[in-house]
């Protein structure tokens, strides 16, 4: 066989992505990759989620077994995704298959020998399968006979120890290139951070591919973090105001910190007319896959989740991720929000967060078993979020910082949409701190609470009880309420000036409190904006937060809810989830283009050959009998 030169690489993955995928252009270093892959080269590939990651390796696998090279082998940690991206290549016409423990000896043996054959152009494996000498075996005869065409290695980041997923089996497949010299190998992953680049290079033997690193930004992410009042009513508001409130269609994902928490807030959704289900490890695992697999298949269904839910969930449209705690970091923040909007179509990322967040995250790391190094990074990764949460600049600016990348202001975050005023709180800020300090010199530390009620001067029990009358810081602050006191203090927490200790959460100050105390450094903070009073803004962002689809003539509703009717049927008899069959961006263009005849399907995205020839007649038909439906009668036209 020979080899493919670039050129010929890039031009055939150009056909591959418009017969069979059906989409016009490659996105961002797509063409790139796929013409370094599909020409024999080694590729690590760095892309945010919803970058398009899959079409990297699918495309190379068809452009190589085209030219006669053989099969790609994808290895896959998620076994549950594999039934879901083998169909939906099944559905775009390419022969794939998966090998897990969830076949039969049978069905297995089948699978093998297609793959012997030569049938294949994909197969999906689980790393331990791979890595077996039966397995090995096998490739090797594919190998000798020249029909191995390409390893890809999906989340690659498993072979990592410093992230949450490493999966001890993935370093064995450092195997590959020594039995299998000359296989072109792309490995690919959504984690970012430089260690675990290191670790996959390392393990992997990728020393020698070349490195694609994207743009973290998800551009059509809108990021809002709010102030923690009521979290339960804001968050039913959230889903309102953005997400049609009950009937709505979108998908959503809600994630709380403890399983307790998850079940109430489902239970209250549901209360609330939301279509919503919980998921968390104290779930049998039959209900977590139930509630997940409806996750997956239904319409408008938000599930209620620990952050143990999301690992291997690549539903491409979900609406929003909303967070009633806070993540444990900006990772673990960008993780979580990153699987909203994969489509690249409009979503929410939207949080609630307040001092008792602060507090919470605080004492879980002061309370484990760390060692005080560990703790250390720790606290300067919660400091981080925490300084993301109350920033009055624009939050992705912020958030690409933190991955090194440099950005302007985005223009889709709550601060960039609604700049947050600002005011000098230095004043009140040197206030409580030497109340803080009055107190702690008093011998006992106390929390919150307390050092509130002194500061406004309040007659209570424990006041009595310890003379805090007397103290000189005594009703100093009556000026500001307990709200305000609170929120000032929240953000003390999160400047690093105060820390929070013990099974009392008693305050302390630290070494950061100093320049304050002493008027050399000035606090500034927003004022506080919790949508009560923002009426203005509210209807701005309404305005602005109606879908695309509203947006769509009469005619184009009508015939996108039957197009939605219509594919719901068809995943169901394929047992598929419905944006396999097709993405809502690919119904929604045939809304808004109303092909009349099968011509006019040859431009609407993401219908490549084999889906036109499977569904164009039962696309046109749809159409036809929605305009005939909504034709004006001749007398009407007039009228
Ligand atoms: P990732 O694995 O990186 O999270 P996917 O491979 O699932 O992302 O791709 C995300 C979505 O973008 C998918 O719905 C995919 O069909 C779509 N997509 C990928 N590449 C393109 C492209 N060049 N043109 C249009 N849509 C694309
Ligand atoms: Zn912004």
């Amino acid at each position: 066989m020979k080899p493919l030169t670039p050129q010929q690489a890039l031009a055939d993955a150009r056909a591959v992505l418009a017969e069979v995928f059906g989409y016009p252009a490659f996105r961002g270093q797509q063409a790139d990759i796929v013409t370094h892959v599909g020409a024999g080269g080694d590729a690590l590939v760095l892309m945010p989620t919803g970058g398009g990651k899959s079409l990297c390796y699918q495309i190379p696998a068809i452009v190589r077994q085209r030219a006669g090279l053989g099969t790609t082998i994808v290895v896959s940690p998620l076994i549950a995704l594999m039934h879901d991206q083998v169909g939906a290549l099944h559905e775009a016409g390419v022969e794939a298959a998966y090998l897990n423990s969830s076949l039969t000896a049978e069905q297995a043996a089948a699978v093998e020998q297609r793959l012997m054959r030569g049938e294949l152009t994909l197969l999906y494996a689980a790393p331990e399968r791979i890595v077996t000498p039966r397995f090995l075996a096998r490739l090797q005869a594919l190998f000798e006979a020249g029909r191995l065409a390409l390893f890809a290695i999906d989340e690659a980041h498993c072979v990592s120890q410093w992230g949450h997923d490493f999966r001890p089996e993935y370093r064995e497949l450092a195997v590959l290139p020594e039995r299998f010299p000359g296989v072109p190998r792309v490995a690919l992953t959504a984690t970012a951070d430089a260690l675990t680049r290191a670790d996959i290079v390392a393990h992997l033997r990728l020393e020698g591919a070349a490195t694609f690193v994207a743009s973290f930004d998800r551009p059509n992410i809108r990021y809002t973090i709010v102030e923690k009042r009521d979290s339960l009513r804001q968050l039913l508001r959230f889903i309102e105001q953005e997400h049609g409130g009950p009937g709505g269609h979108d998908s959503g994902i809600v994630y709380c910190a403890s399983r307790r928490k998850v079940e109430d807030v489902a239970a209250r959704l549901q209360a609330a007319g939301l279509r919503a289900l919980p998921y968390h490890a104290g779930l049998d695992a039959a209900t977590r896959q139930r509630h997940q697999d409806r996750f997956l298949r239904e319409d408008g269904l938000i599930i209620v989740a620990t952050i143990a839910f999301g690992m291997g969930i690549d539903k491409p449209d979900v609406r929003f991720v909303a967070h009633l705690d806070l993540p444990k970091n900006i990772e673990g923040y960008y993780q979580e929000t990153g699987r909203a909007g994969r489509d690249g179509e409009p979503a929410n990322a939207w949080m609630a967060y307040g001092l008792q967040d602060v507090v919470q995250q605080r004492r879980l790391i002061d309370e484990s078993a760390a060692s005080d190094e560990f703790k250390r990074v720790l606290r300067g990764k919660l400091d981080a979020l925490l300084a993301l949460a109350e920033s009055t600049g624009c939050r992705r600016q912020q958030l690409l910082a933190y991955f090194g990348e440099a950005s302007a202001p985005c223009g889709n975050c709550d601060n960039c949409l609604a700049p947050p005023q600002t005011w000098d709180a230095t004043e009140p800020a040197r206030k409580l701190l030497s109340c803080i300090y009055r107190l702690q010199q008093s011998g006992t530390a106390f929390g919150a609470g307390h050092v509130i009620d002194v500061l406004r001067g309040q007659e209570t029990e424990k006041i009595r009880q310890y003379g805090h009358a007397a103290l000189s810081t005594y009703g100093i602050g009556r000026e500001l309420d307990e709200t305000q006191w609170r929120r000032l203090l929240r953000q003390l927490i999160a400047l690093g000036a105060v820390q929070v200790a013990g099974e009392f959460h008693t305050l302390h100050l630290t070494a950061a409190a100093r320049p304050i105390l002493r008027g050399e450094q000035a606090v500034r903070l927003r004022v506080a904006a919790d949508g009560g009073g923002r009426a203005r803004d509210r209807s701005e962002r309404r305005a602005r937060a109606v879908s695309s689809e509203a947006r769509l003539p009469l005619i184009g509703r009508e015939v996108l809810a039957a197009l939605k009717a219509w594919r719901a049927g068809v995943a169901r008899e394929h047992d598929l989830p419905a944006y396999v069959i097709f993405h809502d961006a690919t119904l929604r263009a045939i809304a808004e283009c109303l092909p009349r005849e099968w011509s006019d399907l040859l431009d609407i995205p993401g219908l490549g050959d084999k889906k036109r020839e499977a569904y164009g007649a039962d696309v046109l038909h749809i159409v036809a009998e929605a305009l005939a439906r909504t034709a004006p009668s001749p007398l009407t036209k007039w009228a």
